[in-house]
């Protein structure tokens, strides 16, 4: 198999290696985070022998409204974007669980912070990615000190790459204070989200997440996992969480591409429930992870075959 940095990207409207794949430092997407992204997952069936992405249509369309937001113009349709994937993946032999990034940035070399009069470029590269965070161990997270963003300073609605100084700042505090995971609270102390991730708790056996009026990335995956819940007798709500709520949830999980379902054992030092994955996370959980595969058929509907 190829190194990955031989590997094949698609830059300036080319399917070339990824280490020819490099930008000016002038570029002022570079300078200022004037980009937008997407992160997606491609799993891999060994039965079927095939990478499914997961919800290709919605990860687009997420891709074109940052870019709208950030006075951006996504140069392709759905079509020709699904088309570069399928090249993107099969150009790359990639027959494992990966990971994609396709992103849009203001490309020229203009000095001020801007977004119009701006040329942009969209690119995209893959990895192979299995675990982002340990979804079996249960992990140990705390509320940043830090503030998510609210919409009326960077749009969370938008994957805007600027925005996600936030999150490393917040990712990198609770890390080098030994956890795994950081948790916003939004600016009037409603807990938000983590830093590439959405949240649940378990209450009463009810599923809970934050509303989207709480500085949240509406993630695909907790859309998901919503649909999933109400298509299996698990009642939902979205609305504000307090921050007690957590301490006193029966269950707390995590959701999103990267994170997939990632049961947390621990917040702030206080155990979630009983210290174990509880029985609607591990029910969520295990089917999020059939579906994907493409292992239930009547969910194959959000799944595009790369081969
Ligand atoms: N919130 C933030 C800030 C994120 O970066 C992500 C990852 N895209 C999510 C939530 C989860 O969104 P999704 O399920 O669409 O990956």
């Amino acid at each position: 198999m190829a190194a990955h940095s031989e590997k094949i990207c698609f830059f300036n409207g080319q399917y070339i290696p990824l280490k020819d794949a490099n930008v000016n430092i002038q570029t002022n997407a570079l300078q200022y985070g004037t980009a937008c992204f997407g992160g997606m997952r491609g799993y891999w069936n060994p039965e079927k022998k095939d990478v499914y992405i997961f919800r290709l249509e919605e990860h687009y369309r997420r891709l074109a409204s940052s870019a709208r937001m950030l006075h951006m113009k996504m140069e392709y349709d759905q079509e020709a974007f699904a088309e570069i994937i399928r090249q993107v993946v099969r150009r790359g032999e990639w027959k494992q669980n990966i990971y994609l990034r396709p992103f849009i940035y203001k490309s020229d070399f203009d000095v001020s912070p801007k977004l119009y009069n701006l040329k942009d470029a969209f690119a995209l590269y893959v990895f192979g990615m299995d675990d982002y965070l340990d979804t079996k161990k249960g992990l140990n997270i705390c509320v940043s000190s830090w503030t998510r963003i609210h919409d009326s300073m960077i749009p969370t609605r938008s994957k805007a790459t600027g925005g996600y100084v936030n999150s490393a700042l917040a990712k990198s505090e609770a890390v080098e204070n030994g956890f795994d995971e950081a948790l916003f609270l939004d600016k009037d102390g409603n807990v938000s989200e983590a830093s590439a991730m959405n949240i649940f708790i378990v209450s009463n056996g009810k599923l809970i997440t934050p509303d989207l009026s709480s500085s949240i990335l509406e993630g695909i995956t907790r859309k998901t996992i919503l649909t999933l819940a109400a298509e299996n007798s698990i009642e939902t709500e979205e609305r504000k969480i307090v921050r007690s709520e957590l301490y006193s949830a029966d269950e707390v999980f995590f959701a999103g591409t990267g994170v997939q379902v990632a049961w947390i054992k621990n917040i702030d030092h206080r155990t979630v429930g009983n210290g174990s994955i509880g029985p609607v996370t591990e029910k969520l959980q295990s089917l999020y992870f059939k579906v994907v595969r493409g292992d239930v058929p009547q969910y194959n509907r959000w799944l595009t075959g790369m081969y």
